[in-house]
Order: C-alpha cells, then sequence, then structure tokens
C-alpha cells in the first residue's frame, strides 16, 4: 500500500480523478496531512465519509519512530527506526535566521568516502519518499516550530536515490505542502556527474552543493571512491555545465582534513582550479570520528586556507560547527546505534 506522505500533490489530483471526485480535493488533503498537521481522517470534515474510507483503504499513514534524541543547546540530533528496524538520523540546527534540518537519503551509502561514518555502513535500501518527508514532520511536530530550510546532508548519496529525493523535494516544495521555499533546499552530492547532468536537465532552482574535498585527483582517490569513476576534471565541467543551464550558482564543500588536504598549497590549487567560476566555498571543519587517521584541521591554518581562496577571487564561508558534542557528523548516531 502506498503511503500518502509519499505522494505528489499531482498524483493525488489522479487519484480522485480515477474515483469519480473532483481534482481539488488533493489539495484539501494536502491541507489536512501538511497544514493542519491532522491525519486522523475521521476528523477531514470536508471530505465525504465514503471517499474517507477508501483513502483509508487506499493508503497508509503510518510513520517512522524516533528512538533516540540527543541534543546540545544548538543542536538536535534524532535517530528513527524504519519499518523493517532500519535506523537513519536527522539533525536539526537552530540559527539566527531560521531552523534548518538535515534529512538523510538512504539507509548507509555505497560510495565508501574514507573519512565519512556513514559510508562506513554499506547501502541497505534507498529512502522511500514519505521517510523523508517524514523526517521534517516529525522533528516539526517534536521541536513544535516551523522548519525553514533542509539540507539533504545525512546519510546517504542522495542523487543514488534520484527519484524519490526528487518527489520529497516537489512535496515539500510544493505550495500546499509543506511549503519550503525551492533556494532553501540544498542537496549535496559527491559528485555522480550523469545525476548531476540529469538534475540540470530537471532545472529546479534548489541549490546544489558538491563535496569536492580535494583540489587534485591524487588526494580525492585518496578520500572518495567516487573519484576513480568521475575524476575532478569531468566533475568540474558537469558544475560549469550545471552554472550554466541554471545560472544558480554551486556550492563547493571542502572538509578540512589535517595534513590531508588543507596546507596553503592545497588552496592555491584549489583556487586555480575554481577560477572563473560562479561557486562558492564552504569550507567544513572536520567532525571526528571513529576514522582515527583522519583529524580535523586547527582553526589558524582553516583561516589561512580560506584568507588564500579570497586572495585569488573565490568566495568563501567557514561552516560553523554545529553538534560536534553530539556525535552530529552524518552517521554517527546511526553506526553507535547499529554497532
Ligand atoms: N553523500 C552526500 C551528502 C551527505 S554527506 C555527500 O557526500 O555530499 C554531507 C557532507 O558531510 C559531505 O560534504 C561529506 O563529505 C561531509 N562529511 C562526512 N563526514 C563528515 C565528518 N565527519 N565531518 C565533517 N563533514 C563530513
Ligand atoms: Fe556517502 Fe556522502 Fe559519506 Fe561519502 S560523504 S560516504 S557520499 S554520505
Amino acid at each position: 500500500m502506498k503511503n500518502i506522505y509519499g505522494v505528489k500533490r499531482g498524483m493525488l489530483e489522479a487519484y480522485f480523478l480515477d474515483i469519480n471526485e473532483k481534482k481539488f480535493k488533493a489539495l484539501q488533503v494536502f491541507e489536512w496531512l501538511y497544514q493542519k498537521k491532522n491525519n486522523n481522517v475521521s476528523d477531514w470534515s470536508n471530505i465525504k465519509k465514503e471517499v474517507r474510507l477508501r483513502i483509508l483503504e487506499d493508503y497508509s499513514f503510518e510513520m517512522p519512530k524516533i528512538v533516540k534524541k540527543e541534543k546540545d543547546e544548538l543542536t538536535h540530533k534524532y535517530l528513527f527506526e524504519l519499518f523493517d528496524k532500519n535506523y537513519i538520523e536527522a539533525v536539526v540546527m537552530f540559527h539566527d535566521y531560521g531552523i534548518s534540518v538535515c534529512v538523510s537519503s538512504q539507509v548507509g551509502c555505497n560510495m565508501g568516502c574514507a573519512f565519512c561514518e556513514s559510508g562506513r555502513l554499506k547501502k541497505v535500501r534507498n529512502l522511500e519518499t514519505f521517510e523523508m518527508v517524514s523526517q521534517i514532520l516529525l522533528i516539526e511536530e517534536e521541536i513544535n516550530k516551523r522548519v525553514s530550510s533542509v539540507v539533504i546532508m545525512g546519510i546517504g548519496e542522495p542523487l543514488d536515490n534520484f527519484d524519490h529525493v526528487m518527489d520529497f523535494i516537489n512535496i515539500i516544495n510544493d505550495a500546499k505542502g509543506l511549503q519550503l521555499g525551492i533556494r532553501h533546499i540544498t542537496l549535496s552530492t559527491s559528485g555522480l556527474v550523469p545525476k548531476i547532468q540529469e538534475l540540470k536537465k530537471r532545472d529546479i532552482q534548489i541549490n546544489l552543493a558538491v563535496s569536492l574535498h580535494a583540489p587534485n585527483d591524487e588526494i580525492r582517490n585518496r578520500l572518495m571512491k567516487v573519484n576513480k569513476v568521475y575524476s575532478i576534471s569531468q566533475l568540474i565541467s558537469a558544475i560549469k555545465d550545471y552554472i550554466e543551464y541554471t545560472n544558480r550558482r554551486v556550492t563547493i564543500e571542502y572538509v578540512m582534513l589535517k595534513g590531508i588536504n588543507d596546507s596553503e598549497e592545497n588552496a592555491l590549487e584549489l583556487a586555480n582550479l575554481l577560477k572563473g567560476m560562479n561557486i562558492y566555498v564552504n569550507l567544513i571543519p572536520y567532525n571526528e570520528t571513529n576514522h582515527l587517521e583522519f583529524k580535523k584541521s586547527d582553526a589558524e591554518s582553516i583561516r589561512k586556507f580560506g584568507e588564500v581562496l579570497k586572495k585569488n577571487g573565490l568566495n568563501v564561508t567557514i561552516r560553523k560547527e554545529f553538534g560536534s558534542k553530539i556525535s552530529a557528523a552524518c552517521g554517527q548516531l546511526r553506526s553507535k546505534e547499529v554497532e
């Protein structure tokens, strides 16, 4: 049975037409689910009883469960149990400009990046659309506040779960759904070139972030297996294409690993690689994990690295560290639970 939280409004319209109802019923259902946040179908007074019964026969309303929470002042982290007893996690961050949620897109991840906790646990399966939508709904319920932005940067490679992630974006962006502005939705990818090309053609105005993490193939090969399939030059040309086509600025993520990719020479090489592109670079302090061979760069190296990029004309931000105390780095809570 299809879960209602994974159904786009357009599909629901088709469903109502199919059962000889008016298509605007879909809009009413969306209002109940996402605005009034009431999934008790017997309360849906503007929908006829026989139709309500039919909906209950055709759709499931169940959601995953929050089974564990870790909190500090600015960050909450939630572990969700799925129906098949798999675990995923989502992180809420309270910023001065609003509340953002970092959602997972898969159970585990097959990309196997050397420094990443999520990649230690191989992909078990893709998340269903409703499992992504539920992360946001359950968190909004839990904190009793509206979320203002969503980043798809939790466990998993979102472009390896392309269709469900696209449906998820559609539902949360829907004017009758969760109403998240399309520019408040960020998707982060390790660099699956053909999928970046596919995403480009969709021409949706989300923010694309690409995990580059290295200025050359030698370093990137060591950190990210995906680089052996799509090299830096292929990736950069896909990003250039994407920028040109969508007219959107792309974020380049660069996790700062001590002694590995954080020298001034690395910064210069990176600046050369990215020169002239409509991007900005987000330097990410590494959140130390069980991968003991990786340490975070010290604050001074990060600052210097950023200075070199700026001197060479790039826009740079240094990511504020959120939740390092509560193992908020992607995959940490789940890997503790699974181990
Ligand atoms: N799979 C996608 C999205 C999830 S990972 C991707 O790789 O882009 C989100 C970001 O967190 C990536 O840039 C990833 O490299 C980074 N990351 C993973 N582990 C980290 C850690 N321990 N500390 C800091 N950043 C980390
Ligand atoms: Fe997967 Fe992203 Fe972690 Fe790499 S960094 S293993 S792509 S979740």
